[in-house]
């Protein structure tokens, strides 16, 4: 007879009681706390995933609550870092388990070490350019990561295994240009593709956490305003620079901290930052003032584009160089970069 709090889970067929135990000892990293990552990291506890290290660099606003389910307006309005505000929910939804918050900014200098003590990595970040890093350091540390991202009502999923499948450089082997991709700050997002895609992410994980057969394999898209559901078989490129050629489009050590700092500079006006592309790029303006109109004020003179609304306030240059204006620190300046300009 099994019982206890994960008795309903346990006697799921899939799971099974080595099942439980494996769930139990498994480690797990998630990176990002926002729409996937507060969802995932929500159900994993609930799960009894023995240990959730959760990584994020930003705090709880106003306009994160819709979506992004472990917060609260109390959270808020202490402008709370994410990571802190959850490992406190987490801990109230699962006392049995270990908890590692942790407030920073993922990056090279520090990648590896939130990646090589865990079995399983779970993407909740919001831009290419992080998962690259991601796909990268999962690639070097061998460890399998599951890939999601949400839009408006679409969301995406994947499981990059590090079994001879492929990584997500074999399915996207360029960093987009900054400003190419929609953001969620330029499109809206709505909160229940965000968790679906969450949720799929958390039962692969805890397909790969127990060893089940069943685990994916395939590329799985959704679009719940258009009631499309749609799974590609994804092959492997031997061409892939990561996991065919062992080369990175990033500089092979990248930015460390210091450059990531060097990136965004402090101007003299109080909450004014620079923030710089972390490669080169050429925006076309004109194109991206059309995508942003949607969301704020918007004007251009062919050379920097000026936005402003009540969350984010820059001056863009084509060059991918932007002025942020208002934003509490330099961190918070990247964040808004990477939320509205995409990198
Ligand atoms: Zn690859």
């Amino acid at each position: 007879m099994i019982t206890g709090r994960y008795a309903r889970q346990t006697m799921f067929e899939g799971i099974g009681c080595e099942g439980a135990e494996r769930i139990h000892a498994a480690r797990v990293s998630i990176i990002g706390m926002g729409a996937l990552g507060s969802v995932a990291a929500a159900q994993l506890a609930r799960a009894g995933v023995g240990f959730l290290r959760i990584v994020d660099r930003d705090f709880v606003e106003l306009g994160n609550l819709h979506r992004q389910a472990l917060y609260t307006e109390e959270n808020a309005g202490k402008q709370l870092p994410k990571a802190i505000a959850a490992c406190g929910r987490l801990a109230a939804i699962n006392s049995e388990i270990v908890i590692e918050p942790v407030v920073a900014d993922f990056c090279r200098a520090n990648a590896e070490e939130f990646v090589r003590d865990v079995d399983l990595i779970l993407d909740g970040t919001d831009n290419f350019e992080t998962r690259f890093l991601l796909n990268e350091i999962c690639r070097k540390c061998g460890k399998p990561w599951i890939y999601g991202g949400a839009i408006g009502a679409t969301g995406a999923t994947m499981n990059i295994l590090q079994d001879g499948g492929p990584c997500l450089r074999c399915m996207m082997p360029v960093l987009p240009m900054p400003g190419e991709y929609p953001t969620c700050a330029t499109e809206g997002i709505l909160g229940m593709a965000s968790s679906i895609v969450a949720s799929a992410q958390a039962v692969e994980a805890l397909k790969i956490i127990v060893g089940s057969p069943n685990i994916s394999r395939s590329f799985l898209r959704f679009d719940l305003w258009d009631n499309e559901v749609m799974r590609l078989d994804m092959v492997r490129d031997p061409d892939c620079a990561v996991c065919g050629k062992g080369e990175y489009e990033l500089p092979p050590q990248g930015l460390t901290e210091g450059e990531e700092e060097e990136r965004t500079i402090p101007l003299c006006a109080d909450g004014t930052f620079q923030v710089s592309p972390k490669q080169r790029a050429r925006i076309d303006l004109a194109a991206f003032a059309v995508r942003l109109e949607e969301i704020g004020m918007v004007s251009h003179n062919g050379y920097l584009l000026r936005f402003d609304n009540e969350e984010a306030s820059f001056s863009l240059f084509d060059d991918g160089r932007a002025i942020i204006r208002d934003a509490k620190d330099a961190a918070k300046a990247r964040s808004i970069y990477a939320e509205y300009i995409g990198l």
